[in-house]
């Protein structure tokens, strides 16, 4: 039988572990700060934002939402950031993605102090996570890292295929899993015979976008499979051929309007070794890890142990 690996188990035992940090800090200084900016009103970024700001509530962690217009000008966000560098309470900030096409992402993710760069997207972070130095690394990469050391997933010496390459899941993560020892092939979509890349690996991590795109033919029993999409399917007929005979599912979709699937098929469940569940897998843990980035980066500037 495949082992789940749960992210909503591994995600409590992260937080659990940080809450008398948190507790500590609250009762000898101040709480630690976290300010997430919202451009707009996307949907989606509005409920990753709500979760976010209810796992500080949970933990104590201080937070406040900023929530600037869609058409905000580039010049009033920066503004906004900077003003958010200035203060000392705040000790993390993120700007939720995607910004609107008229802001520049570059700009914006630059002008956010490194110190308080929780999402560790800033290039001066990035440039440590490639050196191997300590910074705050990105939440999703960082989340998979703990949900394999969690399982005690052997990672040195292991073959592992990245399919992504983006900035925020695919090239960080096998950053991570090189520096973990494992020997890493990252897949992108020019990749000539992704099928064959993936069947070698014992660790695949998906982080596509593509509905249910890794089928039993990418992947060998052997493997321990990390599903980072995060899809959502409104048609019958995706639901129907996807999840065959799946009547749960089906009733999902007529309560909800739509459900999710990952990057992998549901048929390669059965038979790998290990898996990630969508929704419960690697989601969690992006969040936990923006909370322990959070209270790491308060430690550092208030020069307790512990920072990153
Ligand atoms: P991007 O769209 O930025 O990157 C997708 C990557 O997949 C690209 O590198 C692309 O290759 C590659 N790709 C696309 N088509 C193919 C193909 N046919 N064969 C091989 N590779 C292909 O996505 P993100 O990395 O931002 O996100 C990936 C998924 O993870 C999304 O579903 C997203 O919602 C989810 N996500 C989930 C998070 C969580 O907390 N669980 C957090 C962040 C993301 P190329 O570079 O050549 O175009």
């Amino acid at each position: 039988m495949p082992v789940i690996l749960d992210g909503k188990k591994v995600q409590e035992a992260i937080q659990a572990s940080l809450k008398p940090r948190v507790e500590r800090m609250a009762a000898g200084l101040r709480p630690p700060g976290l300010a997430v900016v919202l451009v707009g009103n996307d949907p989606a970024s509005e409920i990753y934002v709500r979760n976010k700001v209810k796992a500080c509530r949970q933990l104590g962690i201080y937070s406040e939402k900023h929530l600037p217009a869609a058409d905000v000008s580039n010049e009033d966000l920066l503004f906004l950031i900077h003003s958010l560098n200035a203060r000392p309470d705040i000790d993390g900030i993120l700007v939720q993605s995607p910004l609107p096409d008229h802001l520049d992402t570059d700009q914006v993710l630059l002008a956010i102090d490194p110190a308080k760069d929780v999402d560790g997207f800033h290039p001066l972070n990035v440039g440590l996570l490639v050196a191997n130095g300590s910074a705050p690394r990105a939440c999703t990469p960082a989340g998979i890292m703990k949900l394999l050391e969690h399982y005690s997933i052997p990672v040195a010496g292991k073959r592992a295929v990245v399919v992504g390459r983006s900035d925020i899941v695919g090239k960080p993560v096998a950053l991570m899993l090189l520096h973990a020892n494992a020997t890493v092939t990252i897949c992108h979509s020019r990749t000539r015979d992704l099928a064959a890349e993936c069947r070698r690996a014992d660790i695949v991590v998906a982080a596509i976008g593509r509905p249910a795109f890794l089928t039993p033919e990418h992947i060998s029993e052997h493997a321990v499979v990390v599903d980072v999409g995060i899809n959502r399917l409104s048609d019958r007929a995706d639901v129907e051929r996807i999840f065959v005979g799946d009547a749960e599912k089906l009733a999902a979709l007529e309560s909800k309007g739509s459900v999710l699937v990952g990057d992998v098929h549901p048929a390669v469940h059965p038979r790998c070794q290990a898996y990630t569940p969508v929704p419960g897998g690697v989601g969690p843990l992006t969040i936990a890890m923006l909370m322990s980035n959070t209270v790491a980066c308060a430690q550092r500037r208030l020069g307790l142990e512990g920072g990153c």
